[in-house]
């Protein structure tokens, strides 16, 4: 079947199969795939999750790293750069202004550290959020890889959701954007993002999407990988440079960052066919790198947007990739601001709800290639 033919038959309801050259070759297109592309994964979107738009408050609570990935403003080597680590009370009163607004879903955020005092704060902010609010509220972390035993106690504290982005599914790929130390280490990566589903955490990934030497093919394995894994949610978005980084002396080998936002607002759509239940943000980095990056990414087949509540004298320092602009709004206002936007695209932004990923509440059967072993060890899902 043409692409165009399985994606209208998929925009009407229908059953098509898109394979690895079909997704790597919907990536390689021209703009004319895009209409067809969109309409059939904002289809799928409307007939599982809805017009729903769910919302986490941010906070990043510490932009120190112990370290070293060769595309990020936090690498432990880039010395230029202040470090900050909130306190408790801080992040208690970050969380509290985003509560009041009526949010009811929070990421942590940080750089990977395994002290026990980090440790120990991340478990103390988890134990009062509990306490506070029990199974009103959803605690996200993505705070990198922890080993099993710190999960196991940030679980007990009240923590539900994990996110940790793969970055990418090719290992050789991986090896040339990470350092070679024996810290970064692909099987690792992959081997925690396993933990945390067989501990039962609800379990989000993604990639970063226009990196140097990336291809579609790439792109395609990534999008299989995410679906054969059965990740409950994603978020991925654009590279983008950061001078202060090893990886910026190649951004000649990247794609234009125009053709960064095409790819990302592509992957974003076929995963969306891929994966119908998912939950999928609309990222920040999408966002700065073009200003209606949040409609894009929403009618592409995102259903979640992520406002910052980190107050604005560290905001600047939480510095993973340049021309991150901080505007010191209150909350309120950017939530007005982002419900205004998208009821005019015909979305209702809804910060009250938990929004539980439907993949994760329902767990469906899990797609394994035939003959494979699933990446993700599926017979011990917790689910
Ligand atoms: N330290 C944790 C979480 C914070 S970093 C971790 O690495 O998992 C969160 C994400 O920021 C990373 O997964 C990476 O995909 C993204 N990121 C880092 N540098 C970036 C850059 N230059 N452009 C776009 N995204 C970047
Ligand atoms: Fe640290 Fe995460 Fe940045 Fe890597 S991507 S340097 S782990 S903050």
């Amino acid at each position: 079947m043409l692409l165009e033919e399985g994606l209208a038959v998929i925009e009407g309801g229908g059953e098509a199969v898109l394979g690895r050259d079909d997704l790597a070759d919907c990536l390689r297109r021209g703009p004319s795939v895009d209409e067809p592309l969109f309409r059939a994964a904002s289809a799928v979107l409307s007939r599982t999750v809805g017009p729903w738009v769910f919302v986490r408050g941010i906070v990043e609570m510490t932009n120190a790293c112990r370290k070293n990935c060769y595309y990020c403003g936090l690498r432990s080597d880039h010395s230029a750069l202040p470090r900050y680590s909130m306190p408790f009370e801080e992040i208690a009163a970050a969380i509290e202004s985003g509560w009041a607004a009526g949010l009811r879903s929070f990421l942590l955020q940080s750089g990977e550290l395994l002290g026990e005092p980090h440790i120990a704060l991340v478990e103390k902010v988890l134990r009062w959020a509990d306490e506070s609010w029990g199974d009103s509220v959803r605690m996200v972390l993505s705070t990198g890889e922890l080993p099993r035993a710190a999960l196991e106690r940030l679980k007990a504290a009240g923590g539900g959701r994990y996110l940790l982005r793969i970055e990418t599914s090719d290992p050789v790929l991986y090896a040339k954007l990470h350092p070679r130390d024996g810290l970064h280490r692909f099987e690792e990566r992959i081997q925690c993002l396993r933990n945390l589903r067989k501990g039962g955490w609800q379990a989000g990934s993604g990639v970063l999407i226009g990196v140097p030497w990336q291809t579609e093919e790439s792109l395609a394995g990534d999008l299989l990988f995410l679906r054969d894994f059965g990740i409950d949610m994603c978020g991925m978005g654009p590279w983008i440079e950061h001078s202060g980084t090893p990886l910026y002396a190649s951004r000649h080998e990247a794609p234009s960052r125009e053709r960064r936002v095409s790819l990302t607002l592509r992957m974003i759509a076929l995963l969306r066919i891929l994966m119908p239940d998912i939950n999928m943000s609309a990222t920040t980095a999408l966002q700065t790198l073009t200003p209606t990056g949040l409609e894009r990414g929403l009618a592409a087949g995102a259903n979640v947007f992520m406002p910052n509540l980190t107050p604005t004298r560290y905001r600047l320092d939480y510095n993973l990739y340049e021309g991150k602009t901080v505007v010191p709004d209150r909350i309120e206002d950017v939530l007005d601001r982002m419900s205004a936007r998208c009821a005019a695209m015909g979305r209702t932004v809804v910060p009250g709800e938990v929004g539980d990923p439907l993949h994760f509440t329902k767990a469906p059967p899990v797609y394994s290639p035939p003959g494979e072993e699933g990446v993700g060890d599926h017979d011990d899902q917790v689910h």
